[in-house]
């Protein structure tokens, strides 16, 4: 017997006996669900739309099923580096071409919902993932870092946030995505906003730093995250595997965290 088959059969008892706990990451695809508003004179990404083909009646008698539109940036959503200009020619870039043992890893939390409370365009700092790993340790190589902000609690229009000179939502400093991806080389980073980048992204040096940085080194993003709150601060592992599309530069997709159960 493998210790790979003993572990696999480890991780089957823990998930049938309660010993491991599946957070849902995911937000409800609907047409109410807020999408990404660029300037009017850039293409815009369509929200999810719905519309019914049959439900048990003359257009279809025995079955109910719908045909649906949406962006592939639509809802809580996989980034691939072919999204960004400085991942375009970067091998494997495609939502199709990643390998799949990218979309099963380990995740960390850092909370910054508290500064986000007091400030919507709170800016992750170098210090702060500093001071993270002193009290939990160095953030590992290829994880994906969640950033906490509690910014998927918010309803509609303060989640979008949008206001006269754009959105104002927290993400990463330039040098905070920097140091993640250079010095720590993470998997990718996973926020509760609609990008990974603060709303007024496009005023910092580069503009879009974290999808400068991320996609140009060939790591990944994920969007519109929750409850990350229920999720401890190491030791969570990711389950994030975007749909196949061909030369896809994103999916919305199912995010599954599984954590150990507190007993
Ligand atoms: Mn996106």
């Amino acid at each position: 017997m493998t210790s790979s088959k003993n572990a696999l059969q480890a991780m089957a008892m823990a998930l049938t006996s309660g010993g491991v706990r599946i957070v849902d990451l995911t937000q409800t695809l609907s047409p109410d669900f807020p999408a990404l508003v660029l300037p009017p004179e850039l293409g815009q990404c369509a929200p999810f739309r719905m519309e019914e083909v049959s439900r048990y009646d003359e257009r279809g008698p025995a079955w109910y099923w719908n045909n649906i539109t949406l962006s592939e940036h639509t809802g809580t959503h996989f980034d691939a580096p072919i999204h960004w200009v400085t991942g375009r020619d970067l091998p494997n870039n495609a939502v199709d071409s990643i390998p799949v043992e990218r979309f099963i890893a380990s995740a960390v939390v850092i909370d910054c919902s508290k500064q986000a409370a007091q400030n919507d365009d709170y800016e992750l700092s170098v210090e702060d993932i500093e001071a993270w790993e002193a009290l939990h340790g160095r953030v590992p190589r290829d994880a994906w870092v969640l950033l906490r902000t509690d910014w998927s609690k918010r309803k509609a229009i303060d989640y979008v946030n949008l206001r006269d000179d754009g959105p104002h939502t927290p993400g990463p400093s330039v040098a905070a995505i920097r140091f993640l991806v250079e010095e720590r080389g993470i998997l990718g980073l996973g926020t509760e906003t609609i990008g990974t980048d603060i709303g007024q992204a496009a005023h910092q040096n580069p503009a879009y730093p974290a999808h400068h940085y991320l996609h140009g080194n060939g790591r990944y993003g994920l969007q519109c995250l929750c409850n990350l709150d229920q999720l401890p601060p190491t030791g969570t592992l990711l389950i994030a595997a975007p749909l196949k599309i061909k030369q896809g530069s994103g999916s919305p997709l199912r995010v599954l965290a599984l954590v150990n159960a507190v007993r």
